[in-house]
């Protein structure tokens, strides 16, 4: 994308910020500007409404009842999940199993199909970009069925090492899990590459695109994922919401990770017998009303178009990127050729925790800490970064709003 293209994209904008009730609030007294959409974001109008409109109208639990609120509960909980089939472009509804979010969609991986699937010495590989949620679970199941995990080492911009992944990946290896875009630095990694990798060493793929789905279109077929893992609430959805895509096969031969009502077919007091995917991977009351208001968050991003958003947020990152890097004092971490609207940096003399206070007096809403990616903060030998993540309705007067909050900042600690 050239100058002129990009300055048209800015210009124009995506004109939904009307479309977000909170964005019109004001915090210390300044008009609010929201840059943490990387821990979550804002929620619109139709999204909110979604689910009280549930609450006011159809409440009640699904896939139990005869009675007519019932029924009607059930066939909006399953066309929200026809809605994320088709959001992720999967072939079957059944393949969308939903869960709480990725870290749970990434356990449920780990303690289903791993169990199932793991012998001791087995190797899954992660990489050193990972969010805690992606290293977590396969330690806790390395540490208990014997399995070894070994990670992809980064570079000094924050890129996975591609050569170092070839070498990795052997005959040992049975899965492969990998973000698709960087929590902590932005980096958008190769995933169609290493799927290809992956699958040529016989492994299985798991991607976590918790900071993936709402800022690109994601196609799970074109990528031929085995698993891919995302939460409703980085995607304009409710918190307590997410999903995890499975190919059919996979999930056909996954025993249950939880038990209880709504996932078995028969129970006696000695055994029971299982539900068909994806009923038996939701034990529980599952989250209804956040199901269909992630129904109505995907729709949205929909309506704005995955295309418009990446193009759009790009100008935007490129926009911060040169601004910030025209602060002296302030360092980039995470200076990665492809990268999704998230900027990380530290500033010199100034503790991340002290610049986010700074900053949030003046109504900027960033991130400061290692932002759950504490092995991406010990590569580079420090505690922790600030981190302004974009979504679709920061405007390059919210990244003005940041620059002005950081050289403030300094001009209170007496280094600029
Ligand atoms: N992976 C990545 C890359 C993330 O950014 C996050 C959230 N910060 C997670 C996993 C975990 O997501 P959640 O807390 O919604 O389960």
């Amino acid at each position: 994308m050239n100058a002129p293209e990009r300055s048209h994209l800015l210009e124009q904008g995506l004109n939904c910020i009307k479309d977000f009730p909170v964005l019109s609030t004001s915090v210390h007294g300044k008009p609010l500007v929201y840059l943490d959409n990387g821990a979550t974001t804002q929620k619109p109008a139709c999204v909110i409404d979604a689910e009280s409109q549930f609450y006011r109208t159809t409440n009640a639990n699904i896939h139990r009842g005869v009675h007519r609120l019932s029924q009607q509960a059930t066939d909006l909980y399953e066309h929200a999940r026809d809605r994320v089939r088709a959001f992720l472009n999967a072939a079957h509804a059944d393949e969308i199993v939903f869960t709480r979010g990725t870290t749970e969609s990434i356990n449920l991986v780990a303690q289903s199909w791993g169990r199932a699937n793991l012998q001791p010495g087995d190797e899954i590989l992660i990489t050193g970009l990972e969010h805690h949620s992606n290293i977590v679970p396969w330690q806790l199941l390395c540490q208990d069925i014997g399995t070894v995990l070994k990670a992809v080492p980064i570079n000094d911009r924050g890129e996975l090492q591609m050569d170092a992944y070839a070498e990795l990946i052997g005959p040992r290896t049975r899965l492969v899990a990998v973000s698709q875009v960087s929590n902590a630095l932005g980096t958008v990694n190769p995933v169609d590459v290493i799927v290809r990798m992956a699958h040529d060493a016989g492994a299985k793929v798991l991607i976590d695109g918790a900071q993936a789905v709402a800022h690109q279109p994601v196609d799970v077929q074109s990528l031929d994922c085995d698993f891919y893992a995302f939460s409703g609430h980085k995607l304009y959805g409710p918190t307590g919401t997410g999903a995890l895509y499975a190919k059919r096969e996979l999930l056909r031969d996954m025993p249950p990770w939880q038990g209880g009502g709504d996932m078995i077919y028969t129970v006696s007091l000695t055994e029971s017998t299982f539900a068909d995917p994806p009923a038996r991977f939701e034990a529980g009351t599952p989250n209804i009303a956040g199901a269909i208001g992630l129904g109505a968050a995907v729709e949205y991003v929909r309506g704005l178009g995955l295309d418009r958003i990446a193009a759009y947020e790009a100008a935007l990152l490129h926009y911060m990127t040169e601004r910030m890097q025209g602060i002296e004092g302030v360092r980039l971490i995470g200076t990665g050729a492809h990268k999704a609207g998230i900027l990380s940096f530290v500033v010199e003399g100034i503790h991340p925790h002290d610049l986010g206070t700074i900053l949030d007096a003046e109504g900027v809403a960033i991130r400061a800490g290692h932002h759950c990616a504490m092995p991406i903060m010990t590569y580079f030998g420090i505690p922790g970064t600030a981190r302004a993540s974009l979504a679709v309705y920061n405007t390059p007067a919210d990244v003005d709003a940041l620059v002005r909050g950081v050289r403030k900042a300094q001009e209170l600690f007496g280094t600029e």
